[in-house]
């Protein structure tokens, strides 16, 4: 089935030589898969990459680094509650502790919706990630962050902290990761209506800013307001992050890489979007916040010429063997014409089958994918695959030759996983399960396990 999953193939060596794009995203150097390699090796990679050249970089070594603004004094960085009922937002900001910008994102928007305060309905609370690795000024100090947001996880950290002494005995990332839970948990049970989360991101290198989450109906309403490039299906690459955790809670939510963590315009971009998201989730009705329209105007203009929903198709799996090397010049969402030569390898060029974009393109490190494959989903698209699901057509599916339903939940709270037979998979073009929301797709054995996230409806 690994034609199902990889169905760019390596043509044979050839001669000449194709002059490099112009790339889109001035500023550009070499873009990084930073966040998003999945598998066990990730948290290596992850980590590898980041802690490289950038950490010991002049800017990372400044000596007031804990008093910089961009670092939070506490766990909560600041909320708002408004006098009316309303929906909750939940801004998660350093989760990676050298991804600062959210903060100071986060800060000026709390100052521009405490000016409008009386128009303000529900609550929006900003909260820290890896607070001791902002103010130490590293990623994080033993385990990746959002790696961990598993419920076994989640309840092992829970229970360990319960038991005498068991805080003593808990790590960096276990503290952090207990009073966030902590936090969230409480600002849910105060929520006075349906709670929303965005748990913002920066990247090493340039690159556009993007939206990520998982796809369901109402996690589309809430992340479409915001005319950023979106890209589907890569949250179900990743295991343990946190906006996937939270989005099995009932809360609707999304992840955004906002640019580089240096960059002024990150803030911009993590700034843009909680405005627009804060709006989108109903915090204010539209236009009631008037630096939301110029909020607007700079996502499209950073977008550029870049679709507004991308979907992933398939991920180039690499190990170290393989020899993997990218072709300079693509940007981390980057249109290509069919043909048009990716990348090489030990077994010669690779080369894009069809139109189509390269998403996330590997230049640093080591990754398990060398890039993600993927295509524009148009609006028309967008819409069919919503009415099916209205329709529930997904229910039907396991009546299918091959199909088995192995989990689901009564309540609706667990994802819904399908085995589906690897002798009849190739009669189900994976559009299907696409369209139905089944996004995150992979091989086990003589199976194809084909998941999606839980519709939330809470
Ligand atoms: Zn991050």
């Amino acid at each position: 089935m690994t034609k199902i999953l990889s169905p760019i193939v390596a043509d044979p060596p050839k001669a000449g030589r194709e002059t490099s794009p112009v790339p889109p995203y001035p500023p550009f150097s070499a873009p990084t898969l930073i966040e998003l390699p999945d598998t066990a090796s990730s948290q290596q990679v992850v980590g590898g990459m980041d802690t490289n050249a950038r950490m010991q970089a002049a800017d990372w070594t400044n000596p007031n680094l804990t008093k910089s603004a961009d670092v939070p004094a506490g766990r909560v960085i600041g909320s708002i509650i408004g006098e009316q009922a309303g929906p909750t937002l939940i801004v998660t900001c350093g989760i990676h502790g050298n991804e600062r910008a959210g903060v100071l994102a986060a800060k000026r928007v709390l100052a521009t919706l405490e000016r409008r305060k009386s128009r303000l309905k529900g609550e929006i609370i900003a909260i820290s990630g890896n607070l001791a690795g902002m103010r130490l000024g590293v990623r994080y100090q033993v385990r990746d962050l959002n790696r961990v947001w598993t419920d076994a996880r989640v309840a092992d950290v829970t229970a360990r902290a319960a038991k005498p002494g068991g805080r003593a005995a808990l790590d960096a990332e276990d503290v952090e990761q207990l009073e966030m839970l902590t936090e969230i948990r409480a600002a849910v049970a105060r929520a006075r209506g349906p709670v929303h989360l965005i748990d913002c991101h920066s990247t090493s290198a340039q690159g556009f800013p993007f939206i990520l989450f998982g796809d369901t109906i109402r996690q589309r309403k809430f992340a479409t307001a915001i005319p950023l490039p979106i890209v589907m299906g890569l949250e179900e690459h990743l295991d343990g992050v946190l906006s996937a955790y939270w989005s099995t809670q009932g809360i609707i939510a999304m992840g955004v890489e906002g640019g580089q963590h240096d960059d002024p315009g990150t803030v911009d971009n993590l700034e843009a979007v909680m405005l627009l998201g804060a709006e989108s989730a109903g915090l204010f009705g539209a236009g009631v916040i008037i630096e939301t329209a110029s909020a607007y105007s700079m996502c499209e203009r950073k977008r550029g010429d870049l679709p507004h929903v991308l979907e992933i198709l398939s991920r180039r799996a690499i190990t170290p063997d393989d020899e993997f090397v990218m072709e300079p010049g693509f940007a981390n969402l980057a249109h290509v014409r069919a043909g048009r030569r990716l990348a090489r390898d030990k077994n010669g060029e690779i080369r894009a089958p069809k139109d189509g974009f390269v998403i996330l393109p590997l230049y640093q490190g080591q990754g398990a994918e060398g890039f993600f494959w993927g295509r524009e989903l148009s609006p028309a698209r967008m819409r069919l695959s919503e009415a099916l699901r209205t329709m529930k057509v997904d229910r039907f599916l396991h009546l299918l030759p091959g199909i088995e339903r192995t989990m689901q939940s009564k309540d609706g709270k667990g994802r819904t996983r399908l085995m589906v037979d690897t002798k009849v998979a190739g009669f189900y073009p994976r559009d299907v399960f696409h369209m139905l929301g089944f996004r995150r797709i992979r091989n086990q054995e003589a199976e194809l396990i084909v998941e999606r996230p839980p519709e939330q409806t809470s």
